[in-house]
């Protein structure tokens, strides 16, 4: 089967919008890129072929990117197959625009926001059946062109052969990994990321009480386990104190009454203190990490100490170690327990809420946050009995996933090509 989609309207020409367009173009597709203003617009078309970063591998493409702005050339959309809106995480302009796509776009055109976590079904809210049956999330991971995930989620009403159509072209053309994802707060992979980033903050303040310093957390939570380099509060950094907190803030409001992670929405006091005061990460010039350029020229790397809020000398801590660490009873292994431990615990309670199945899971963490194994992957190599006995050890209720491998007498996820189903048998990946 292959896909209709020959062209693409991005509405909106930020960071995600222009790396839509920019990867939509490299692959021959004629794409429209509309903004606020046309300097708004062109900026983003610019960025695609920007010296430090380009977006574009070719950079004849972009004569593919028509750009317009909202105001005169919305019109145009009616000649694009697939729409997909890309502008600022806010649900009333979300809502501004979906309706003025269903006003202008033809019929059969595909219509997709790439909201990072607002529901679907509060952005489509009381809109026709026209939309609701061609409309979806396609939630690309920064910066598209490096991040392979594409998060795809349905609403209530979005017929099949739309999400199909998308997923061959999302698959073929634009070479992303695409995983089947459902209208929940976050979708997989923030939803997971997210818990494991605020719960690592908080108990952040209770590894400290006991001697650990926040590079040794960042040894920590990075290659020994299977995570990237940034570890914790290096990722923040990168990622934002801000947009930390406005994640935050959309999980109090649409997590599930009993979900775990509502202990965890709010910055501790430590972190709620930096972001008022506009400490937010590398882009205010310095957030937990920060590099000062000294009077010959070299630059030095400083953390802004949380236990008595200065700024000192960071120091290079490298640990040798596995997953299996979170297992010891050690300082590092209780903070590994607490935070990576309990993510692993929290993403097998969340099948089927977020996703049907481990493999959703797995390759949503792997392709979207860069983590070497997938949480069920990393189960397996603690080795899921061993997790479930210092489960019990502390008294804590048996994570749903891990309950039926439990249940069915099996002692991996993975077995022979096959993946362990939520009814506790094994299916073909
Ligand atoms: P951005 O701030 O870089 O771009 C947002 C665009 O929206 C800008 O071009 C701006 O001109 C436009 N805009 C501002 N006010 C507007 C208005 N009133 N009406 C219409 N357009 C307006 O933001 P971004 O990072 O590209 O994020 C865009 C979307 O993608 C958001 O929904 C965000 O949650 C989501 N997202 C972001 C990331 C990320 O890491 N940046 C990752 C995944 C998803």
């Amino acid at each position: 089967m292959s896909s209709n989609i020959n062209s693409i309207a991005v509405l909106g020409a930020g960071t995600m919008g222009a790396g839509i367009a920019a990867l939509a173009a490299d692959k021959d597709c004629k794409v429209l890129l509309l903004d606020i203003s046309d300097e708004a617009a062109q900026k983003g078309k610019d960025s695609m072929i920007s010296e430090r970063n380009p977006m574009l591998s070719d950079p004849s493409k972009i004569n593919n990117v028509e750009t317009g702005t909202f105001e005169n050339d919305f019109e145009l959309i009616k000649n694009y197959d697939w729409i997909c809106e890309v502008v600022v995480e806010k649900l009333d302009i979300k809502r501004q625009i979906f309706e003025k796509i269903e006003k202008y776009r033809k019929d059969g055109s595909i219509v997709s926001s790439n909201t990072s976590g607002i529901p679907l079904r509060d952005i489509t809210e009381n809109m026709p059946d026209r939309l609701l049956e061609d409309v979806c999330i396609t939630h690309f991971f920064n910066p598209v062109k490096v991040m392979k995930l594409c998060e795809l989620i349905p609403g209530e009403k979005t017929k099949p052969e739309i999400l199909d159509n998308l997923s061959i072209f999302l698959q073929d053309i634009m070479n992303k990994g695409v995983v089947n994802a459902k209208d929940t707060v976050n979708f997989i992979g923030n939803r997971i990321g997210c818990f494991l980033i605020l719960k690592g903050l908080h108990q952040g303040k209770k590894a400290r009480e006991v001697g650990l310093i926040q590079e040794e957390i960042d040894g920590l939570m990075s290659r020994p386990i299977g995570l990237p380099p940034t570890g914790l509060y290096g990722l923040v950094d990168l990622i934002g104190l801000d947009v930390m907190y406005s994640v935050g803030k959309n999980l109090a409001i649409n997590l599930p009454k009993d979900d775990q992670g509502l202990i965890y929405v709010n910055l501790p006091t430590e972190e709620q203190n930096m972001f008022d005061s506009g400490q937010l990460g590398r882009k205010t010039g310095g957030g937990f990490y920060r590099m000062q350029k000294l009077d010959n020229g070299e630059k030095k790397k400083e953390v802004f100490d949380l236990s008595n809020l200065e700024w000192r000398d960071a120091k290079k801590i490298s640990i040798d170690g596995d997953l299996n660490m979170m297992l010891e009873d050690t300082e590092q292994g209780n903070y590994l327990w607490q935070v990576m431990g309990s993510t692993l615990a929290y993403a097998a309670d969340l099948i089927p809420e977020i996703a049907d199945d481990i493999l959703n899971i797995d390759r949503a963490m792997r392709w979207g946050f860069a983590w070497s194994k997938g949480p069920f992957e990393m189960l397996d190599e603690i080795g899921p009995n061993n997790f479930i006995n210092k489960i019990k050890e502390n008294n804590i209720s048996i994570p749903k996933m891990l309950q039926t491998l439990d249940e069915s007498e099996n002692d991996t996820f993975y077995k022979d090509g096959k993946y362990l189903t939520k009814d506790g048998n094994y299916l073909e990946i």
